[in-house]
């Protein structure tokens, strides 16, 4: 088995988060909306819990949660939920950039394909939207600004604590797609300022099919979001559908770990990038990395190896190290990644870049030794 090296794809499940929700799946077969029975009212309170829990990572309160089935689904409520306050108040302009997850980049089209007035702000070489670049583009009619808060191809952190701290004041909604740093980037994302955020547990060994769309309160109001489609109540309306109780409950627990153990995973981290670096430099293999690393986590590399095509290195290396080229959700496409184009780099390079992505309970000895097979391949396959 080769070493699983594209965490920002998705996560093993931490089987003590599995454990729980055996333990749901088994015991709790009730609809957390049933108020007639017991069966109900103890869903309810598992429920309830995995809110707390959400809520307690990001220091907000539990009527701020609303669980989704993912980021995918928090970024299209937090903007095409939108549209009959945009509506109302004639406000139809929105800020995003050009290196969102497709989630917000393809939403945002579809909003402009409607009438809606989209800017999409490009990053530079370094990977990095200026939060200048965003903030001069604010207007009376905007409705909203949406910046991811790590980029899941290159790791590298957006300025979203600038642009919130210049709209915290501002009659604008700030929603930040934090899929890639919930539970990873724990105390800067407690930091922020914004109305709207989304994440999915799967990207911090959660299960999968799961999420949320926080929704900070100002002046006791929740931002002005509607639901998508039509449904019952759950979730205040925001996210019809029986709420999944075992899902929950995981996610919950992983939030819960993740606030406990962020620390320690942090550390865990930035000393195997250190070893991979040094691996990478003492190879002689000729390499360039995408992304100003000053901004990048302690989790992803995203290496362009002159010379050497993605695709042929991914395939020579299976047995030792599965890796991308790019995210997943656009893998099955040859193109170029969006978002090394948005950044300049040339596309010759970007044939030549593949991503490497771990995070919490990946140990160092399994690693160093099929990352320096992958290397050697590397040198090898030079042209
Ligand atoms: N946003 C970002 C930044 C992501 O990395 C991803 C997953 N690749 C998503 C949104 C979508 O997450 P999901 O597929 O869990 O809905």
């Amino acid at each position: 088995m080769s070493v699983y090296l594209d965490y920002n794809a998705t996560t093993p499940i931490d089987p003590r988060v599995l454990e729980v929700m055996v333990n749901v799946y088994a015991n709790n077969p009730g609809n957390a909306d049933s108020r007639t029975h017991n069966y109900g009212d103890d869903a309810r309170k598992i429920v309830e819990k995995g809110r707390s829990q959400v809520a307690e990572l990001l220091q907000v309160n539990t009527d701020e949660v609303f669980f989704t089935s993912g980021a995918t689904e928090s970024n299209n409520i937090a903007i095409q939920g939108l549209l009959d306050y945009a509506e109302e108040t004639g406000k139809k302009h929105i800020i995003t950039t050009a290196i969102e997850h497709k989630a917000v980049l393809n939403t945002a089209k579809h909003m402009q394909s409607i009438g809606f007035d989209v800017d999409i702000v490009k990053p530079d070489i370094s990977g990095r939207v200026s939060a200048d670049n965003i903030i001069e583009l604010v207007r009376d009619d905007t409705l909203l600004v949406s910046v991811m808060h790590v980029n899941n191809e290159t790791g590298i952190i957006q300025p979203v604590k600038e642009i919130g701290e210049f709209l915290a004041n501002k009659d604008v909604l700030f929603h930040i797609d934090a899929t890639q740093s919930c539970g990873k980037l724990v105390e800067e994302l407690r930091k922020i300022q914004y109305d709207m955020l989304s994440f999915s547990a799967h990207k911090f060994r959660g299960p999968q099919g799961i999420g949320a769309l926080i929704l900070r309160k100002k002046n006791y109001q929740l931002p002005p979001v509607k639901s998508v489609y039509f449904g019952g109540q759950q979730e205040h309306g925001i996210r019809p559908g029986t709420t999944p109780v075992a899902l929950v409950a995981g996610m919950g627990t992983a939030c819960e770990f993740a606030s406990e153990e962020y620390g320690l995973i942090e550390e865990n981290n930035k000393a195997i990038k250190k070893e991979l670096l040094r691996i990478l430099n003492e190879s002689g293999v000729s390499f360039e990395l995408n992304g100003d690393q000053e901004y990048c986590v302690d989790s992803t590399l995203n290496i362009c190896f002159n010379g050497v095509s993605s695709e042929a290195l991914m395939i020579s290396t299976k047995q030792y190290c599965a890796l991308s080229n790019g995210s997943a959700c656009t893998s099955k496409s040859y193109d170029p990644s969006y978002v090394l184009v948005a950044m300049g780099v040339p596309v010759e390079r970007i044939e030549n870049s593949v991503r490497i992505s771990w995070g919490a309970g990946v140990e160092m000895k399994d690693v160093l030794e099929p990352f320096s097979e992958m290397v050697d391949i590397a040198k090898a396959l030079v042209m």
